[in-house]
């Protein structure tokens, strides 16, 4: 059964995720993700879960799902699912398979698939499979700059927050992501003002979802790096980060876990 919970207060600490995307390539991504556990050694797992993550490209799930013990202090989550469920669905992955192969969490709505063409509704559907295969959906929002430039921020976080909040029940488990499309891959990562605001406008969204938006763990990601992840995850608004291109250096990924396991003594 999955490890993890969807409640805020029952985790000891901060969140870190590494969202390795298409990459890297099969001796260094066996390296790195031994290199992580190794490094995270015997991090205490509270009765909330791993506070670490990494989501790998999907054939790694199977080989890392294998190695990670009951009780590690490192969780493994999908990039993306199908809604599909077993059957004769050739090219798909369904959510039951990545459970069945050690993931417990999957990314829903990344800004990289939204620009693929993924829409709101399809991203509610997919949460909607998570939650039935067992698994954590770990939502991504967030505005492009024009979006920013035309003071529309908030509406577009929740818009893509409603149609998932209209399709999964206010009882199950929901992990969200604020990610400014502007801040990925691209070294500007918003300021703490700016994430606090979005973060503390998507608990009231939640709120009146009829969830708990106090204690729905709220991640921030968009260039997180050991340099700025301090300042981020000082913030009580925020309770974790999202990581990308920091999360593929195993000494990067771990000094942002280490100022998320600093900030939360
Ligand atoms: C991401 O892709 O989710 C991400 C946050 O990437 P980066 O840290 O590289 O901006």
């Amino acid at each position: 059964m999955a490890h993890w919970t969807d409640r805020r207060a029952d985790r000891g600490g901060k969140i870190v995720a590494g969202n390795w995307k298409l990459q890297p390539p099969r001796g260094e991504g066996v390296e790195l993700f031994r290199a992580i556990l190794a490094g995270l050694g015997d991090a205490p797992v509270g009765a909330g879960g791993p506070g670490a993550w990494v989501i790998p490209p999907a054939p790694y799930l199977g080989l890392f799902g294998g190695e990670l013990s009951l009780g590690a202090p490192l969780g493994l989550g999908a990039q993306d699912l199908s809604p599909c469920g077993y059957g004769a669905h050739t090219g798909e992955l369904g959510g039951e398979l990545l459970a069945d192969f050690g993931c417990a969490l999957v990314l829903v709505g990344h800004s990289e698939r939204r620009q693929g063409g993924e829409s709101d509704p399809e991203v509610a559907e997919k949460a909607l499979a998570a939650d039935r295969a067992g698994l954590l959906p770990l939502l991504c929002v967030g505005e492009s700059e024009v979006e920013r430039d035309q003071g529309d921020t908030i509406a577009v976080v929740e818009r893509q927050l409603a149609a998932v909040l209209a399709t999964l029940a206010p009882e199950r488990p929901l992990w969200v992501a604020y990610e400014p499309v502007w801040a990925i891959g691209t070294g500007r990562t918003a300021t703490s003002e700016q994430v606090v605001e979005v973060h503390q406008a998507i608990r009231k969204s939640l709120a009146r979802g009829g969830r708990d938006g106090a204690g729905t763990p709220i991640l921030y990601g968009g260039s997180v790096n050991p340099s700025n992840a301090g300042a981020l995850l000082a913030e009580e608004e925020i309770d974790g980060a999202l990581v990308g291109g920091a999360s593929l250096k195993a000494e990067s990924f771990l000094a942002i876990v280490e100022a998320g396991a600093t900030v939360s003594d």
